[in-house]
């Protein structure tokens, strides 16, 4: 490793808590810090933030970054403060005070990153003037291009910040694979000679699975049962389905909210936020919903309609598992939805284009192949092999010979003089009843009734796959009649077979046994995200920006109880060490001991490393002097002493904190705002007690219970 890569490294640990770099980001930072306007094309969640946030750290000076939305920005503000980056942002709500306070604080070196909308780009000029702007990102830049599905004019602006700046490297952001967009920001914002840095779209943690769309309601409501307190967003096509979906689900006990742009803005941003902190974890939206959103814990996206093209509903279900854990999406198919998109795109400007998308999206939601290679081909990689994790892999469809079905159903369509559309047909062959049957006398035809030993569902899917397969066509401009074709012909007079697959009975099949809920007293990390929850609270922040759910699920797993082995978790830097750090391993040794679990073994080694600061604890040493000698910081050794002390061993605390030191923290206990945040004891002591002094004293104090 060069000493670049060893810095960068450490930068990435540091203050993101990571390990290991994701496939180009290295590139991406290195390209940068090197001068280099990059053009980075990367899934959603794939982790565009870092390849211009660590480089904001390492260059002196300022990076600017472009972003559309006011809620994206605070987001991400909110993270890099959390991990210690000063981090800004300015946007057209703000007053012209916080403004100037914002200018001051950048002119003294205080902030490193400043977010800005596009709208707010009067603002650049101040800037330059008082600071030296050595990154510009604009992220989500397919927002500059009117043939992006997300288009604002106001990203049009960009174009002047690399004439205005031409030496300060530029790198453009974004989820959008497809080339046109790409070169058309490439182009647009001045950087045709970019490097292109495009990932892999795999986002192998997000499971696929498409639904035909009949109960859809029900199913919905079985599978949220299935997952009591976790996140996930169904996307509705309609303003009404939403809302009427977001009812449904709360008249079932859920904590559910709908979100459309025909809601007053303080309600959207207000459920936004109620999404963002958990207290709804359920949002049932239009597409309006999303963007501005880097929950990471969101673990499954719902389609309950056929979304417009693979573009869009990739976006959509790249908002789940961004902190890489697993997560669920499902796709309703219904051909009424097909329907109504139809209609959509005839009505639009690009009719060819958008019905050709549309045809893509419903060879996905028909495929009886893999379906992640068919989106990965989608976005122009080649995979083979199957995925394992999509409904088609996992339940390959069984095949039957569906001839004599077949059969019926064209000679029905056939009687009904290709009148009809396919629920009358379903009727008709089934022999029902109703009005639109009785009617027009359809009862008196030959082939009523034929398919009456099939359920309505079914004979509807088996239809659906006679369409998809070619048997017949629906004539969408004739009232969605059904139509017969050549093939129709081969089976109905030339003996040509049919095969079908079994409808799986997915209301069936879902209702297995919800997930225990088990006692949160009873199980680790149920307690660290009760404890998770109130420190976010406390400090104004979302739980994810505490730590993630991978994060925490890491923590619960090894059960760290010192400094060096909390900071071992991927996902613990620096900062979130000294903020954090303590009141989880608190937690933890609490757990432990009403439990008497062994802690977890290290692979590594390092469990016995407290023993070893023991050693010169005998010989006198004071906690300097142990961590001088031992290349370790103060911290870390205490948390050793913390350790000793907790397994009872014989340590003298009082070595390291007064008597009247442990009475003043006895009694503020009852005093500070949250008595399980050390940050609440040294505010409440006025910063004249340190961090390491309160630790002491309240191990001191829990001990003696
Ligand atoms: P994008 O902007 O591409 O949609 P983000 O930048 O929001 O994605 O990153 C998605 C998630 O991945 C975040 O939770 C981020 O912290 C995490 N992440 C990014 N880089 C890494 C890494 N090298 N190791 C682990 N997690 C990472
Ligand atoms: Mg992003
Ligand atoms: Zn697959």
């Amino acid at each position: 490793m060069t000493d670049q890569d060893i810095l960068l490294h450490k930068t990435l640990k540091d203050y993101f808590g990571y390990e290991q770099f994701r496939p180009l980001q290295k590139e991406i930072i290195t390209s940068l810090i090197n001068g280099e306007d990059n053009l980075v094309i990367m899934p959603t969640g794939g982790g565009k933030s870092i390849c211009y946030q660590l480089p904001a750290i390492l260059l002196e000076g300022l990076t600017l970054v472009i972003s559309p939305l006011i809620a994206l920005m605070k987001d991400q503000v909110d993270a890099l403060n959390a991990n210690g980056i000063p981090a800004a942002f300015v946007n057209s709500s703000q007053s012209t005070t916080e403004n100037t306070d914002i200018i001051e604080r950048v002119k003294k070196g205080a902030i490193k990153l400043l977010y800005l909308a596009p709208e707010s780009l009067a603002f650049f000029e101040q800037l330059s003037q008082v600071c030296k702007i050595s990154l510009i990102a604009v992220d989500e830049a397919h927002c500059i291009s009117s043939w992006g599905h997300d288009f604002r004019p106001a990203y049009t602006q960009l174009s002047f910040l690399k004439k205005r700046l031409p030496n300060t490297p530029l790198v453009a952001l974004t989820a959008t694979a497809d080339k046109a967009t790409r070169e058309d920001i490439a182009n647009q914002l001045d950087i045709s000679d970019a490097k292109r840095n495009i990932s892999s779209f795999n986002r192998a943690n997000l499971s696929l699975e498409v639904r035909p769309a009949q109960d859809r309601v029900t199913q919905i409501v079985d599978f949220v049962k299935s997952k009591p307190k976790e996140s996930g967003i169904v996307y509705c096509l309609s303003r009404k389905q939403t809302e009427q979906l977001a009812d449904r689900l709360k008249k079932n006990g859920f904590k559910a909210a709908a979100y459309h742009a025909g809601l007053p803005a303080d309600v959207r941003s207000k459920t936004q936020e109620n999404f963002i902190h958990d207290t709804t974890p359920i949002i049932c939206a239009t597409i309006a919903f999303g963007m501005g959103i880097d929950k990471s814990n969101v673990r499954w996206i719902i389609h309950y309609n056929l979304p417009k093209n693979i573009e869009g509903y990739y976006q959509e279900i790249g908002r789940a598992g961004r902190d890489g854990l697993d997560s669920e999406t499902i796709l309703f198919h219904s051909y009424a939805d097909v329907i109504q998109l139809r209609r959509f795109a005839e009505g639009s400007g690009q009719q060819e284009v958008q019905l050709a998308k549309l045809d893509r999206m419903l060879q996905y939601a028909e495929a009886t192949s893999c379906r992640r290679n068919i989106l990965l081909s989608y976005f122009g990689e080649t995979a083979t092999e199957k995925c394992g994790n999509c409904d088609v892999c996992n339940h390959p469809p069984t095949f039957f010979d569906g001839t004599v079905i077949a059969q019926k159903v064209l000679s029905g369509i056939f009687r009904l003089q290709e009148n009809e559309p396919l629920n009358v047909v379903v009727d008709f062959l089934r022999g029902s009843q109703n009005a639109a049957i009785l009617d027009k006398n359809y009862q008196l035809l030959k082939t009523y009734g034929v398919a009456k030993d099939i359920a309505w569902k079914d004979l509807q899917q088996y239809m659906i796959q006679l369409i998809n397969q070619g048997f017949f066509e629906i004539a969408f401009h004739q009232n969605n009649t059904l139509k017969l074709n050549e093939l129709s012909k081969e089976v109905l007079f030339n003996g040509m077979k049919v095969s079908l697959t079994k409808p799986v009975d997915f209301v069936k099949a879902d209702t297995k046994t919800p997930q225990k809920n088990s006692k949160p007293e009873n199980n680790l990390f149920e307690r660290l995200r009760v404890l998770r929850l109130e420190l976010a609270t406390a400090k104004g922040l979302a739980a994810y920006h505490v730590f993630t759910d991978a994060t925490l699920k890491a923590i619960a797993n090894e059960r760290p109880v010192t400094d060096e082995d909390f900071l071992e978790i991927e996902g613990v830097g620096q900062k979130k060490l000294q903020d954090y750090g303590y009141d989880f391993i608190t937690e933890i040794i609490k757990f432990n001991k009403e439990k008497v679990v062994k802690p977890v073994k290290k692979k590594r080694g390092k469990s016995d490393s407290h023993l070893e600061t023991y050693e010169f604890y005998k010989k006198g040493l004071s906690i300097e002097e142990i961590a001088k000698e031992r290349g370790l910081t103060p911290n870390t050794i205490q948390s050793h002493f913390v350790k000793l002390y907790n397994d009872g061993i014989k340590i003298d605390l009082s070595d390291f904190v007064s008597a009247k030191e442990i009475e003043a923290v006895r009694d503020a206990q009852t005093k500070v705002e949250n008595p399980k945040a050390l940050k609440s004891y040294f505010d409440y002591f006025n910063e004249q007690l340190d961090y390491a002094a309160i630790k002491m004293a309240l191990v001191v104090i829990e001990n003696e219970k």
